[in-house]
């Protein structure tokens, strides 16, 4: 690292591919925006960062220290605070975090409900709900096409006010579909960071009428780092009553560990690779098996996520998973296609769960 003069430094980082190089620069980011405590008083800096790639951006250090500059100062009026020369690839695209933020203005983001039910006596318990982007030229885009990108950006924040503010607002039909089904909204644990969800989800629940404990938050981080300010957060939202599920169990990412230094969480997902594999694979069945009996010995309750057959069921039951989301019991639905998904189901449900 070198410091190029005033506040300006450089950073020369050999190897990453462009992915990696996003994480660090969000790393970075994170790191340096960090409050700074001198005498009681605490500082904080907004830093912008210029990425320039070689040999794409350039091939001398003259060339990238130019084209990084010119990037750092497009930076510095995004909301995600970095930029590679030329704009990143949202720019092209039409579905980056400007147009996002602009996309919920214009109230083209919708919800879908995903259902998750009890695979012993068949209930219906929860639904998971799921945003969508209805774009005008493109038609409904998946999460993963532009939640990525809004996730290292201000964002994020708006869209997950908005998401809870629908799921809350639609909780009282889905529970005409399904009485006592509680409603998980999509939380990352990097977006929860410095911003007023918990302030702004107790307004929300007071002006919903919805208790707390309907409400599970699905913190989406694979692994939560159990700083102060998450387990200070996580401890806010168990105040207030509301459920706190960690998905993507059994992934690279996650460990046991997390729910020992996150006594607030009391639902762990199993990771859909997982699931999937545990009807052929007698690892991931001792895996699983693992996981389940930690988890209960710890009262934490065990959700089987992207369960698309019978026999996956049958399976996972058999190691003592009582709960089931997936493609098998239904996909994500449009609010006014659950009460349709739960007439099927109260038909077709026995059967499809092997019981
Ligand atoms: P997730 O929370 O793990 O959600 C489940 C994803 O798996 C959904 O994809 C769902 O459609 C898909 N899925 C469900 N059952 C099956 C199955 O049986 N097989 C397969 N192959 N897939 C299944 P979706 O809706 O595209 O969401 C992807 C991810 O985007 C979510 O993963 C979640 O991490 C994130 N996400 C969605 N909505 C929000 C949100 O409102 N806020 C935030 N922060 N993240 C969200």
């Amino acid at each position: 690292a070198v410091r190029l003069g005033g506040d300006e430094f450089a950073l020369l980082i050999a190897g990453p591919d462009a992915c990696a190089l996003e994480q660090r620069t969000e790393d970075l980011l994170t790191e340096l925006s960090q409050p700074i405590r001198l005498d009681e008083v605490s500082w904080s800096i907004t830093p912008s960062i210029g990425l320039a790639v070689h040999p794409d951006d350039g091939r001398t250090i003259g060339e990238l220290v130019q084209a990084a500059d010119s990037a750092m100062y497009d930076a510095k009026s995004s909301p995600q605070r970095w930029r590679r020369p030329g704009g990143d690839r949202a720019a092209s695209d039409g579905t980056g975090p400007e147009e996002l933020a602009e996309a919920l203005r214009r109230d083209q983001l919708v919800v879908h409900y995903q259902p998750q039910v009890d695979g012993w006596t068949g209930a219906v318990t929860g639904f998971e709900a799921l945003v969508r982007w209805q774009h005008p030229e493109r038609g409904l885009l998946l999460p993963d096409l532009f939640l990525p990108r809004a996730e290292r950006s201000a964002v994020i924040a708006d869209l997950t006010r908005w998401v809870l503010g629908r799921a809350l607002a639609d909780l009282p039909t889905l529970q005409v579909s399904a009485p006592g089904a509680t409603v998980a909204v999509n939380v990352s644990a990097r977006s929860m960071m410095g911003t007023r969800l918990l302030g702004d989800l107790g307004r929300l629940l007071e002006e919903s009428r919805v208790h707390a404990h309907d409400l599970v938050l699905e913190i989406t981080e694979p692994a939560p780092r159990a700083t102060a300010e998450v387990t200070g957060l996580l401890e806010g939202l168990r105040a207030l009553g509301c459920g706190v599920s960690v998905h993507g169990f059994g992934s690279a990412q996650t460990s046991l560990t997390a729910l020992w230094q996150l006594p607030a969480v009391r639902e762990i997902k199993i990771d859909p690779h997982l699931v999937q594999a545990v009807a052929d694979d007698p690892d991931a069945e001792r895996l699983c098996r693992a996981m389940i009996s930690a988890a209960r010995g710890l009262d934490v309750r065990v959700v089987a996520e992207g369960v698309e057959t019978t026999e996956t069921v049958h399976r996972l039951r058999g190691l003592g998973c009582g709960a089931f989301q997936g493609y098998l019991l239904g996909e994500p639905v449009p609010l006014d296609e659950v009460a349709g998904w739960a007439g099927a189901w109260h038909r077709e449900g026995s059967r499809l769960l092997g019981r």
